[in-house]
Order: structure tokens, then C-alpha cells, then sequence
């Protein structure tokens, strides 16, 4: 899987991520290592975690309603 890399900047080294990152300005943006051809690249995590935060709470709503209809059944 070396596709993630496709089009995108990298950097051999994590200072030199940093330095790009600091260029950029860009907040939303971080820098993350690679694990396909072990450079650094930016990206935007902080969005992808936002993302994977979104899918925990839609979880956890979703155990809640079905435990309520187990209470309801059994009282
Ligand atoms: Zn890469």
C-alpha cells in the first residue's frame, strides 16, 4: 500500500515536517510519519480524529438506545 503517499511532499526527516507545517500555517494541518515509505508528511489528522470521535459517540448513543430496550423488555 503505497498510495497514500501519491502527490504529497516529503520530508526525510520530522524537523524538516515541522518546518513545512510552520510554513504552511495551517492549523488544521499536522505532520504524521509515513508508514509506506517512512518520510513525514502533512496532513490533516486533527479532522480524521474529529471524524473517529463522531463515529464513537454515534456508537455509544446506539448501546445506550439498545440497552434501554433491554430494560424495557425485562421490566
Ligand atoms: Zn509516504
Amino acid at each position: 500500500m503505497s498510495h497514500q503517499c501519491k502527490g504529497k511532499v516529503r520530508h526525510p526527516t520530522r524537523q524538516g515536517a515541522i518546518i513545512a507545517l510552520r510554513r504552511v500555517k495551517n492549523i488544521a494541518m499536522d505532520i504524521y510519519q509515513c508508514p509506506s515509505c517512512k518520510g513525514w508528511h502533512l496532513g490533516r489528522t486533527r479532522e480524521a480524529s474529529r471524524c473517529a470521535d463522531r463515529i464513537t459517540q454515534v456508537l455509544d448513543r446506539h448501546a445506550a438506545a439498545l440497552a434501554k430496550r433491554m430494560e424495557g423488555r425485562n421490566g
